[in-house]
């Protein structure tokens, strides 16, 4: 190119990338930390927001644009923003909205780190009340004047209690305080929360969305104008990695196809454990017996037949050792505290996600030593029967 440069001058220079001739069928990585302006005018117009354009990763970049439209469109929402995992959306949320002498009000079912980062605003003059939120009348009760934020989850941890969030969402309007959907659980997939009322709609990517157990993710959309949360996102350095937002797009493309074949199967197997003599309970929402199965059949319906998702939770009579038994037992069926993958997986709320609470507070809600999650895959059913059968049976020797 220029006669005068060295193999050194070479080896730094970008002029030998070639043309983009047609645009590649599937989107690019592009791993740039920084982008090159034509000018300081267009610099100027870069960075005050008046011509698209990026500048530096951590305020955006072609990778997280792509996945938050995705993510906009899957949630029919005004704004989406992806960030470096679940928490770090639920950060951004609480860093914009929320102020000395808020209060947040929590559902007392509830991921076990939600709670444990609202606890962590008490340093900073915000405090917090929880409450049953199936219980309507506790919950109206429960808000005051200073209520800002209301947290709940579609499908709850491990409890699979399912919230009602239009009356939700209406309690809390009366109070001027917004609604936050952990939707984790049930994935726009089943359910979309800004449909029903919700202000903003919380995901952990990490789980179903990616779908494939390799990825660190999470998501925040809403109603109305995101330019505070994204200059939010940006400052506390929240941005997601071009190759996690590739790989979670990537992960997208099949979310549909997992939760149906996933529910199918979760609907199966839950009605079959519920007829093993050693399975004193089953919750999945998928079931008629379940205490909310109408609210989900209602919220989750659609266009046409409801999915209920891939998560189910079931209790053994004899506590912890019972249930360490049947785990032990069906070693095709990993034992991980996580969920969402390609794989049915297993695990042991009482020893992992809620290991730090209350064992009083957790048998309120029904849980105890006994207590199996399982996270459905997409292997048959009858293959994660099967395995259950074995590991239920070590019970009766
Ligand atoms: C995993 C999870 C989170 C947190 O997401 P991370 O991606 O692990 O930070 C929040 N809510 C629920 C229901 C989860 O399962």
């Amino acid at each position: 190119m220029n006669p005068s440069q060295t193999v050194r001058d070479q080896c730094v220079s970008k002029f030998h990338r070639s043309p983009n001739h047609n645009r590649p069928s599937t989107p690019p990585i592009v791993p740039a930390v920084v982008y090159e302006m034509d000018s300081p005018d267009a610099a100027d117009r870069i960075l005050s927001g008046d011509q698209a354009g990026y500048a530096y990763q951590r305020d955006g970049h072609p990778n997280a644009s792509w996945l938050s439209e995705h993510c906009r469109q899957l949630h029919q929402a005004d704004f989406a923003f992806v960030t470096s995992s679940g928490m770090s959306a639920l950060a951004l949320v609480v860093l914009n909205l929320l102020q000395p002498g808020h209060e947040v009000l929590l559902s007392s079912r509830l991921y076990g780190k939600t709670v444990s980062l609202v606890k962590e605003l008490d340093r900073w003059g915000i405090s917090h009340r929880t409450v049953d939120v199936s219980d309507l009348t506790a919950t109206a009760k429960a808000m005051t004047d200073n209520t800002q934020l209301v947290i709940v989850e579609t499908i709850s941890n491990p409890t699979m209690r399912v919230a009602d969030v239009q009356a939700i969402g209406e309690l809390a309007h009366q109070q001027n305080a917004k609604l936050l959907v952990d939707n984790t659980f049930a994935s726009p997939a089943i359910f979309r929360p800004l449909e029903f009322g919700a202000d903003f709609v919380w995901e952990s990517l990490t789980k179903i969305m990616n779908g494939h157990g390799d990825v660190l993710m999470g998501m925040l959309a809403g109603r109305g104008d995101g330019q505070l949360l994204s200059q939010t996102l940006s400052t506390w350095g929240m941005t997601a990695s071009p190759f996690d937002c590739w790989l979670c797009e990537r992960g997208l493309g099949t979310l549909y196809a997992r939760v149906k074949m996933a529910s199918e199967s979760a609907l199966a197997i839950a009605r079959w454990l519920a007829d093993q003599t050693q399975v004193k309970q089953v919750s999945y929402p998928g079931l008629v017996e379940h205490p909310d199965h109408k609210i989900a059949q209602e919220q989750f319906g659609g266009s046409g037949q409801a999915m209920f998702g891939h998560m189910l939770m079931f209790q053994v009579e004899g506590g912890r050792e019972a249930a360490a038994k049947v785990i032990l037992a069906m070693p095709e069926i990993p034992f991980c505290p996580s969920l969402g993958e390609m794989t049915t997986t297993q695990s042991h709320p009482t020893s992992t996600s809620h290991r730090g609470q209350n064992a009083d507070d957790l048998a309120a809600i029904g849980i105890d030593g006994g207590t199996i999650r399982l996270s459905v895959g997409l292997e048959s059913s009858q293959f994660v029967i099967e395995a259950l059968s074995r590991g239920l049976k070590s019970l009766d020797f």
